[in-house]
């Protein structure tokens, strides 16, 4: 469910995990409408649904109508995955766990020990912080545009129970005001590669050694990774990784199986699409 939502590639994903790990399961769109989400998550769940993704705008509204919350869901502020059990409505955040898991086991980019710079404080920053931090990460700097954003962002995870640990690696900047590097994995998620347009930061935050990771994937992800080519970085990757790992991530939640990522992995890339 999202509004708009015919654009998402969600529905092709799950297909390909359900016949390759046979499992019987339709998986569709559904525009509810600005206002009308929440009844649509009760309806589809009396018509036996079994589970929803949350996408734009809905993701701190799916949170606020379930009564479990998974604590990664919670840190986050925001739900992507809906579980439906015994008529209770369950919510989790899986976008972290896929970006963790496209860096680590696809990219092969050992996280343990990193100096990790973020870009952006929207929403999907706050559900891949805390599970960067778990993964290991050394220290990590959230700089946005708008810099009482990620300020508020990190009080927010304080408040939701972020450990004193992973605190304690945490601090956030505006773009022009940058702690000087080197960084060893640099991430955009900022959403202005949509439009062409790049954050503007130093670019002395890249090196030769700096892995660079976009969130966004397809022409959206090129500016920031065409920069960080420009300034050494030959480490760099896309979000799509992402895409199709939380997709799976949501999957082994409803159906108790993880699917095999990496042939649709491939295939998305060679057909060129998203
Ligand atoms: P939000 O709209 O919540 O946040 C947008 C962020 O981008 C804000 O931090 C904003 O800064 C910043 N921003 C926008 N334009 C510019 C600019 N020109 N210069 C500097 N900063 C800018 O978006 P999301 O967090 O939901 O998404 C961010 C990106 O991640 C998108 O590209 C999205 O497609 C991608 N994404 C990928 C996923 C995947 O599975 N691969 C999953 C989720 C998201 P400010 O606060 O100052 O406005």
């Amino acid at each position: 469910m999202g509004h708009p939502v015919e654009h998402s590639r969600s529905p092709e994903i799950h297909e390909w995990f359900a016949r390759a790990s046979n499992q019987h399961m339709a998986y569709g769109r559904i525009d509810p409408g600005l206002e009308g989400f929440e009844a649509a998550v009760a309806a589809f769940q009396k018509q036996g649904g079994r589970g929803l993704n949350v996408t734009l705008p809905f993701k701190e509204r799916a949170l606020a109508l379930a009564q479990r919350v998974s604590p990664r869901a919670r840190l986050a502020g925001a739900a992507n995955t809906l579980l439906f059990d015994n008529g209770e409505v369950e919510a989790d955040n899986t976008d972290g766990a896929g970006l963790v898991r496209d860096l680590g086991q696809n990219l092969n980019w050992r996280l343990t020990g990193m100096a990790v710079l973020i870009l952006g404080a929207g929403g999907a920053v706050r559900g891949i912080i805390e599970p960067l931090l778990a993964a290991g990460v050394a220290r990590m700097v959230i700089a946005n545009r708008t810099v009482s954003r990620a300020t508020e962002l990190i009080a927010h995870l304080e408040q939701a129970g972020l450990s004193a640990s992973a605190r304690g690696r945490l601090s956030s900047a505006g773009l022009h005001a940058i702690p000087s590097g080197p960084y060893d994995l640099i991430i955009n998620a900022t959403s202005g590669g949509h439009e062409g347009a790049l954050p503007e930061i130093p670019t002395s935050v890249f090196s030769a050694t700096s892995k660079v990771y976009d969130l966004s994937y397809g022409i959206a992800a090129q500016p920031f990774l065409t920069l960080a080519r420009q300034h050494g970085a030959t480490a760099v990757a896309d979000g799509l990784g992402m895409l199709v790992e939380q997709a799976a991530e949501s999957f082994l939640r409803w159906r108790g199986v993880r699917p095999k990522t990496a042939t649709l992995l491939s295939h998305l890339r060679e057909s060129g699409r998203p």
